[in-house]
């Protein structure tokens, strides 16, 4: 059985008048059924590009190239007809925003329950009916009463919940969700962290695109560290944190209050005009002449003490 989602060689390039923005190069990666893996790394390092690849609402600048599998069909040549079936029903997104992405003027009910008449082909009472148990089911009680109100008469964190069961409500198998604690505060962000825990223990996998790495480090199995349009490091969630291997990944947690706060040297390069050779090389202490030749991602065997995992780095090589 092929992995849920397979990322084979994925490439994305924006075409801009400035320049090629290499946002997403040559990454590979699977996520397996019921695992959250997080995608972490600064902003602007095409994390979100390579979501929306997966969900296929790039712009037509847009050129894509590798493959997208899930369930081994690979999405990136599927018809539009069938991409948007498998958006919401294969594929949730759980947006950052609940104030952008819900309709103010309808019930939440209504918006939960959408999906499921478009997707699972419910009739409108079963959808109703199902609504009203997923809304139990997310602490938004008493749902009789909560389905029929509007945005603006729950609370923050209630709708934030909401945003979620919006996101699951058709059973996905797999969730996106971009940022999902940007921007919020530490009471809000644990019952994001809370309400995701539900969804994950019914089995299903999360895509989870983030800069918060201690958001990543309590929701995540696996990480895939970005930098500049490239997966330095890829690693079970509990060895990385252990022993980060990638000189980028040491510098992103060397950087975190608990560790001291020591900034990354140098700035983020051009997307634009990525550095040659290793992307990290211009602010990497380690870096040596062969440096400017592009490392290879190499595997890591669990035999070799550090978990079995994937580095871009000739350190390792
Ligand atoms: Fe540093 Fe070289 Fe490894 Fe890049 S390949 S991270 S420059 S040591
Ligand atoms: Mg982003």
């Amino acid at each position: 059985k092929p992995a849920l989602l397979e990322i084979d060689k994925l490439s994305v390039f924006i075409h801009t008048h400035r320049g090629s923005v290499r946002a997403v190069e040559n990454t590979t990666f699977t996520i397996e059924r019921g695992e959250t893996f997080a995608l972490i790394g600064e902003s602007g390092s095409g994390k979100s590009i390579l979501g929306l690849a997966v969900m296929r609402l790039l712009s037509p600048a847009a050129e894509v190239s590798g493959a997208i599998r899930l369930n081994g069909v690979d999405l990136t040549d599927l018809p539009e007809k069938e991409m948007q079936e498998i958006r919401g029903k294969m594929v949730g997104v759980i947006a950052q925003n609940p104030y952008l992405s819900m309709n103010p003027v309808m019930k939440v009910g209504d918006q939960i329950a959408e999906p499921m008449v478009t997707h699972l082909m419910m009739n409108r009472e079963e959808a109703k009916e199902r609504t009203r148990s997923v809304l139990k089911f997310f602490d938004i009680t008493p749902p009789g009463v909560r389905y029929r109100e509007y945005p603006y008469q729950y609370s923050g964190g209630m709708l934030q919940r909401a945003m979620v069961a919006m996101g699951t409500a058709a059973e996905p198998e797999l969730i996106i969700a971009d940022e999902p604690t940007k921007g919020v505060d530490v009471i809000r962000k644990r019952n994001i962290a809370a309400t995701f825990r539900k969804v994950t223990g019914n089995g299903c996998a999360f895509l989870l695109i983030t800069h918060d790495i201690e958001f990543a480090r309590a929701m995540s199995t696996r990480i895939g560290v970005n930098y500049c349009g490239q997966i330095l490091e890829i690693a079970r969630t509990g060895d990385f944190f252990e022993e980060p291997l990638h000189p980028y990944s040491k510098a992103l947690l060397e950087s975190l209050p608990e560790n001291g706060m020591k900034p990354i040297p140098g700035d983020p390069p051009s997307m634009i005009d990525v550095p040659e050779g290793c992307r990290f090389h211009p602010r990497c202490p380690h870096a040596t002449e062969r440096c400017k030749t592009p490392p290879p991602f190499v595997k890591i065997g669990a035999g070799e003490g550090h978990g079995e995992r994937s580095v871009r780095c000739w350190l390792y090589a």
